[in-house]
């Protein structure tokens, strides 16, 4: 089974800043794997602990300098990893950014039985590039995954996470799923692992590596304009109300209401 895992570097701080062009300002952050990719590296991992002929990829379109986490997740115990990087993806919003992911993935990791992204970036936030993956490779796709329970005849059951409670799904593979914060922690690297990790030979692909042209990526791809980024307003606790029956709800919110 080939497994790919997404993963983002995001700035190491929940205090995000933004550029005069709204775009998120990264110089001067320590940066770290995006929490949600290490649950799901995590997951990826422990479907390799469990089954037989697993290799598992990890890529990430961003900066050269993005090699730092792609070394970190071979650290855990990934097989390999790529960047997927060019001056032309620089801006790119999540279409773009998932088209491109889509097509590193499709040219070089060829034949992928699943697809494993965060289900959130904590910097950008959209949860949208998982779900642009799956429209671009035409796979289905599973948000909100909490575990992966099994991979038999090239289905995979799932548990995911609804509003109230949890739903197990099955889905057929080739699929995309963004995995939630897991109930297992991701592992730490041990001595063996950062020694693979520092002799690992990372790729570098760029636009003419992917077979996607210029008006498919970055800016240019990018259908997207940023009019305005800000912080809401943090809103104070509201009032519970215990109502006995839906009459008695509907009195307390109006007097509530009418002050
Ligand atoms: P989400 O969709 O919330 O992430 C979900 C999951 O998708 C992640 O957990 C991860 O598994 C995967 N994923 C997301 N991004 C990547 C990635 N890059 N590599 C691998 N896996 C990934 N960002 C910049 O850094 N520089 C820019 O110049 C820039 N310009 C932008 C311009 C516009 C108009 C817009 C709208 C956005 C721009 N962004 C830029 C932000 C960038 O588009 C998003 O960071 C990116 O598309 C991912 O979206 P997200 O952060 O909301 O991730």
């Amino acid at each position: 089974m080939k497994i790919a895992v997404c993963v983002k570097q995001v700035p190491d701080t929940a205090d995000i800043k933004w550029t005069e062009n709204n775009t998120i300002q990264r110089e001067g952050l320590e940066s770290i794997i995006n929490p949600f990719d290490m649950y799901a590296l995590e997951t990826a991992l422990k479907l390799k602990d469990r089954e037989q002929n697993v290799n598992i990829t990890t890529l990430t379109m961003g900066p050269p300098q993005a090699e730092e986490i792609i070394r970190k997740a071979i650290s855990l115990g990934i097989d390999d990893g790529f960047v997927v990087t060019d001056k032309k993806f620089a801006g790119a919003d999540t279409a773009a950014t998932g088209r491109t992911l889509a097509a590193a993935i499709k040219e070089k990791i060829k034949e992928v039985d699943l697809i494993l992204c965060g289900q959130f970036a904590t910097d950008g936030d959209t949860a949208q590039t998982g779900p642009a993956i799956s429209v671009n490779l035409n796979y289905p796709v599973i948000t909100y995954v909490k575990e992966i329970l099994s991979v038999e005849n090239n289905i995979a059951t799932v548990k995911k996470e609804v509003e109230d409670g949890t739903e197990i799904l099955k889905v057929k593979l080739p699929a995309v799923l963004c995995m939630l914060k897991c109930d297992y922690e991701p592992r730490r690297p041990l001595i063996k692992g950062f020694k693979n990790a520092q002799k690992a030979e990372i790729k570098f692909y760029g636009l003419n590596d992917i077979g996607l042209e210029v008006e498919q990526v970055g800016i240019k791809g990018s259908p997207t304009y940023v009019s305005k980024a800000f912080r809401p307003e943090q809103k104070q606790g509201g009032e519970i109300f215990v109502p006995d029956n839906a009459d008695d709800a509907v009195n307390k919110i109006l007097e509530a209401l009418n002050g």
